[in-house]
């Protein structure tokens, strides 16, 4: 038995669903090589991004286009069964990125985004880390 709240307990389920994916690794290995430390969705950071550098303040999210609703067709795309669940959950989510990004903010965090669908362009989505890593303000 552990403690955790109903609330805390479904946190954590989609944090565990989250995790992990495959544009995820992709996007840490790619950090890891151009010689950066991290954490892994850190418990103590708004968001808990996929990879936080602590001491620069900086947290990267690789965000799935679907669930994160991006302008891709994919980020758009709504099923057809339980369309309006589904309406409702995606202003959820929508919600909770914003507010998120508000937390981050005001705790001085910068923060990038990385989709899922721009992740096949290595050379692009290496540009995009190393010039947010690199900028000092
Ligand atoms: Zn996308």
């Amino acid at each position: 038995m552990d403690n955790l709240t109903k609330e805390q307990r479904s946190a954590q389920m989609r944090l565990v669903r989250s995790a992990n994916t495959k544009p995820e690794i992709a996007v840490r290995k790619l950090v890891y090589n151009l010689g950066y430390r991290y954490r892994l969705h850190p418990a103590d950071v708004p968001g808990r991004p996929d990879i936080a550098l602590k001491s620069r303040k900086k947290a990267i999210f690789v965000n799935g286009c679907f669930w994160h609703r991006h302008a891709c067709t994919a980020g758009q795309r709504v099923p057809k069964s339980k369309a309006e669940f589904w309406l409702l959950k995606f202003e959820k989510n929508i919600a909770r990125d914003a507010a998120v990004r508000t937390d981050l903010r005001k705790q001085g965090w910068r923060y990038c985004v990385i989709w899922e669908c721009g992740i096949k362009d290595e050379t692009k989505v290496l540009a995009r880390i190393r010039k947010f890593l690199h900028a000092r303000d």
